[in-house]
This record gives structure tokens, sequence and C-alpha cells, in this order.
């Protein structure tokens, strides 16, 4: 029997654990050759979590789970997981059945033939607004061009790996971690496997709007640099500009004389090189404050308790 782990971050799910406990049980129970064992990561939840998860854990053999201080968000929660897994094969899976846990039966011959990962995409999106779909094709679109990984339009967290490349994964050891730029930037073969995606069973989302807009800039921050060519580029550009009017200009008052009318036009070009000269400098703080972050050398979470290291 090959152990595999099942990471499953949890931030105010109390009502979701439980129904998703016995559904994956369920479904799991028809894949003999494999032992699943669970570790559900309390990322400082307020509500009930806890207690549901340690109720869950003293009444089944196969739950671990690891409590975090305070919110650490849903990165630092698959890191905690994936550190203390030690199966053959790891699954990162959301707790609220948006990933349904069926298709676990087709990714286990899809490891087994050979894939280091196989991956779940969402093809369909119920219960999701317009503007966030037409944001998200556009997302992937600019960071699939602008860096050196390629992530699949509606690719999610949903996936298993081999232990070499969850190995590899946390061999990368920044703090602000984007994952899905991390399992394309180790390499490695991944299948991706298209599925519906459904309305979660209970709760409601963690991710606002703005939230959404924090974690793309996130991951194009921490994986391109790209964006900090903008200046060389429109620079480049403006100087070629600058320079071909100063020529106008000279001919013009050589040969006609000198006039003055073109304030508009000069407060035009001030203000409109101000706003670029802005954008810039924006730009360069987004790098400033990440290489901030990354050389505090803080850790990404804390955890309070957990059922693990009192077994080791
Ligand atoms: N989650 C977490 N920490 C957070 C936010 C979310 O561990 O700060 C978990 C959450 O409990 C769920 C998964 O991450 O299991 C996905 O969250 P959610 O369903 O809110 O995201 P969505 O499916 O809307 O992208
Ligand atoms: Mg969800």
């Amino acid at each position: 029997m090959k152990p595999v782990d099942i990471i499953v971050p949890c931030y105010n799910e109390e009502e979701s654990i439980e129904i998703f406990y016995k559904e994956c049980t369920d479904i799991l129970r028809n894949i003999k050759d494999y032992n699943f064992n669970y570790i559900f990561i309390n990322d400082g939840s307020k509500d009930n979590t806890l207690k549901i998860i340690k109720n869950l854990s003293e009444k089944t053999t196969n739950v671990k789970y690891i409590s975090f201080s305070r919110n650490f968000g849903k990165e630092s929660a698959i890191l905690a997981g994936l550190k203390e897994s030690t199966g053959d094969y790891v699954i990162l899976m959301d707790v609220d059945l948006q990933h349904p846990p069926k298709l676990i039966l087709d990714m286990m011959p899809l490891i087994e033939e050979g894939y280091d990962s196989v991956a779940a995409k969402r093809e369909a999106r119920k219960g999701e607004k317009r503007y966030r779909e037409y944001f998200s094709i556009k997302f992937y679109k600019l960071i699939n061009k602008i860096s050196d990984v390629n992530i699949p339009e509606g690719a999610t967290d949903y996936r298993i790996m081999s232990r070499q490349m969850v190995d590899c994964v946390l061999a990368l050891e920044e703090s602000q971690r984007f994952t899905k730029g991390i399992f394309e930037w180790v390499g490695f073969e991944t299948k991706w496997l298209g599925y519906e995606s459904e309305e979660r069973v209970a709760g409601t989302t963690k991710w606002s709007g703005l939230a959404l807009l924090k974690y793309a800039l996130e991951g194009i921050v921490g994986f391109s640099t790209a964006p900090l060519r903008i200046a060389t580029i429109i620079g480049l550009i403006f100087s070629g500009f600058s320079f071909i009017y100063f020529v106008i200009t000279l001919i013009k008052t050589l040969v006609i004389g000198i006039d003055m009318p073109g304030y508009a036009s000069i407060i035009c070009f001030i203000t409109f090189l101000g706003g670029i000269q802005l954008i810039v400098l924006g730009i360069l703080g987004e790098y400033l404050s990440k290489t901030y972050l990354e050389v505090k050398r803080r850790p990404n979470y804390f955890v309070k308790e957990s059922n693990i290291y009192k077994e080791k």
C-alpha cells in the first residue's frame, strides 16, 4: 500500500470539513492500492474549524492537523502541509468540494503511468462572476507572455505530485510564494485534466476582488522582471521623440523664426511624463517591497498546535 497525503487548507470552514471528509472517504474507498492520509491545516480560523478537525482526528486514524497561530494565507498553509507530508504522492485540495474528489480516480493511474504531477484546470465556471473570468483569462495570457513559466488558464492548486517534485517545490525557499508559478518553475511533466467547477458546498469564498488583484500582482512580480524594463523602453521612445522634435524646432526657428504658442501642449506633455514617471516608480516600489520582505527571512507561519509533532 503506497501512502498518499492529502493536504487541505482550511480557513473558517466549519461547515465544509465533515462533508468533505465523508465524500472523499466514500470515493477513495474504491482505490485499493493506496493508503490515504489527510493533513488539515487550520489557517487561523475564527470559527469552530479547529474543534471540528480535532474531533475528526480523534474519531479516525488517518487525519493529522496543523493549526496556525493566526491566518497566514493559503500559500503558507500549502507550504506547511507539503513540509509535513511523508507520502509517496501528495494531493492538494480545497475543503469546499470545488475540487471534485472523484477526479482523484483519474489522477492516480496517470501518476502511476509516469507523470510527475497531474493537475486540474477549470473548464466551466459555475457561480463565478463574468468580470472575474475575463480578468482571469487576461492575467494568464500576460503572465505567460512576460515570465518563464507557462500556467494554463483556469489552472487550480488541485493536483497530485510525486515525492520527487514535492521535494523540489520545498527546495525553493522564497517566502513570497506564488505556488502556481512554483509548480511550473520546478519543471517536471504535468498532465492537465479539465473539470467542471462546482459551487462551494458551504461557506463563502475568501477571495475579494482586491485580494485577487493582489494575488495576480504577486504572480507577475514573483515570476517576471519584465515590468522593470518598461522604464527603459518608455525612456528610449521618449528620447527618440524629443530628439526629432528638437531637430524640427531647430529647423523651424532657423527658417521661420521664433513664435510663442505651445503652452497647452507643454502642460499636456509635462503631466503625461509625470504620470509615467510615477507609474514606473510604483513598479520599482513593487519589486523593492518584495525584496524587502524576502531579505527579512521571516518564517511563513507559526504552528500553535498539531497532532503531528507528538508522533514524531
Ligand atoms: N484558505 C486558507 N486560507 C486563507 C484563504 C483560504 O486556507 O486565507 C483555504 C479555504 O479554506 C479553502 C481554499 O483555501 O479550502 C480555497 O479557498 P476559497 O474556496 O475561498 O477560494 P476559491 O475557491 O474561491 O478560489
Ligand atoms: Mg473554493
